[in-house]
């Protein structure tokens, strides 16, 4: 093969994720790999469990990024506190609610699932009626940032409405962490986890998680072994944590250094910064949206700062504008995904990605790609 026979193209990613990478965070993955019980990797360990600790707002001791992507995330919460035979509400506005539920039955959990129109936040009412109607569930899942309808769920009432009915909760931010608050003590949350490549500013890969003791306690406590070994979280602290660190698995040593610098770079900017300007950018291209006659799915109270949801006009082919956008400005736009596919463009303004120049741009190349000439 060619020594050049790759070399990735410096696209503007403003899909559903990955987002672009701030290039801070790239040198950092360039640094020389050390050993993962190297006293100076656990040195990092350390710092990177503070800073997301930090922008948890938990003080979480079990507090640790995932060696895995969003999803490993997703299915570590779930294995971990789905026993077999265990009822538990999943909340699903959308495709990221779908795998959650997926996910349960897999681990011999029963889905209870309380459902919206994709693109319409979760009702807490609805939760409440499947949780008085269910008293044995003990156990409630959502996603505050549904990225395949761009809905935001508010996930404090959630919380509020399980806890009254002395249920545990998971909650997905894997697309709002950064971009909007997740306040894990104030909102009073189980188990929280995330994702490093929407409004972090980093690359895929790893998923921060965190457990309060309600949670560690329930999976202490639990009848059967968590059927993957290589998710359960009982054997992950003494690698993470603990006065001897043991081995586990090998760390994905240069991605961490590079989810070190994500979580500098944030506490340099300043996270209620970070979310101020996802807000602003957000309105600005909203309101650029609505002078080219284009309409966003979702209302504006419930709308993502993060993932603007377009609603493609009558006559307009979808594919044929988001390839258009690709080779001609070097723009990622995202499709839509289940039964929004072909209806909607999914546009991300996360994290690096979420500056003025690329919403100018993107509107530009909209309105010129739409034109039928
Ligand atoms: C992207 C996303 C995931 C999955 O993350 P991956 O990194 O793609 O595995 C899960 N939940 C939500 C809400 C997401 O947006």
């Amino acid at each position: 093969m060619n020594p050049d026979s790759f070399r990735p193209p410096n696209r503007i990613l403003m899909g559903p994720g990955p987002s672009n990478v701030h290039p801070r965070v790239l040198q950092a993955m360039a640094g020389p790999t050390i050993g993962h019980l190297d006293p100076a990797f656990i040195g990092l360990m350390d710092e990177i469990k503070s800073l997301l600790r930090q922008i948890f707002f938990t003080k979480n001791e079990v507090t640790f990024p995932v060696s895995g992507p969003g999803s490993a995330g997703m299915e570590m919460a779930v294995a971990n506190m789905v026993e077999p035979g265990m009822k538990v509400a999943v909340c699903v506005n959308g495709a990221f609610g779908g795998r959650i539920r997926e996910m349960v039955e897999r681990h011999g959990g029963t889905p209870i699932v309380v459902e919206a129109q994709w693109g319409k936040p979760i009702d807490p009412d609805a939760l409440d009626r499947t949780l008085s109607a269910n008293r044995d569930i003990k156990l409630v899942a959502f996603v505050h940032a549904e990225t395949s309808t761009g809905a935001r769920s508010d996930i404090e009432q959630l919380s509020g409405v399980a806890h009254k009915y002395d249920c545990l909760t998971i909650a997905d931010t894997v697309t709002s962490l950064g971009g909007i608050p997740v306040k894990v003590d104030d909102w009073n949350m189980d188990v929280v986890y995330s994702g490093t490549q929407k409004c972090l500013s980093c690359p895929p890969g790893l998923s921060p998680i965190t457990l309060n003791e309600r949670a560690v306690d329930f999976i202490k406590g639990r009848r059967t072994k968590v059927q993957s070994w290589f998710l359960d979280i009982g054997l992950l602290v003494s690698y993470w944590g603990g006065a001897k660190r043991t081995y586990h698995h090998t760390a994905p040593i240069n991605a961490l250094y590079g989810l070190h610098e994500a979580l500098l770079l944030v506490q340099e900017g300043g996270l209620e910064n970070a979310w101020a300007r996802h807000k602003k950018n957000a309105e600005t291209f909203r309101a650029g949206l609505a002078k080219l006659g284009l309409k966003t799915l979702v209302s504006e109270d419930a709308s993502l700062p993060e993932l603007v949801t377009v609603v493609v006009p009558d006559g307009v082919d979808e594919a044929a504008v988001r390839n258009r956008l690709l080779e001609k400005y070097n723009i990622e736009i995202g499709a839509g995904l289940g039964q929004l596919a072909g209806k909607i463009w999914r546009i991300g303004l996360m994290g690096y990605t979420s500056n003025e120049k690329n919403i100018k741009l993107c509107l530009t190349a909209l309105e010129e790609s739409m034109r039928k000439d």
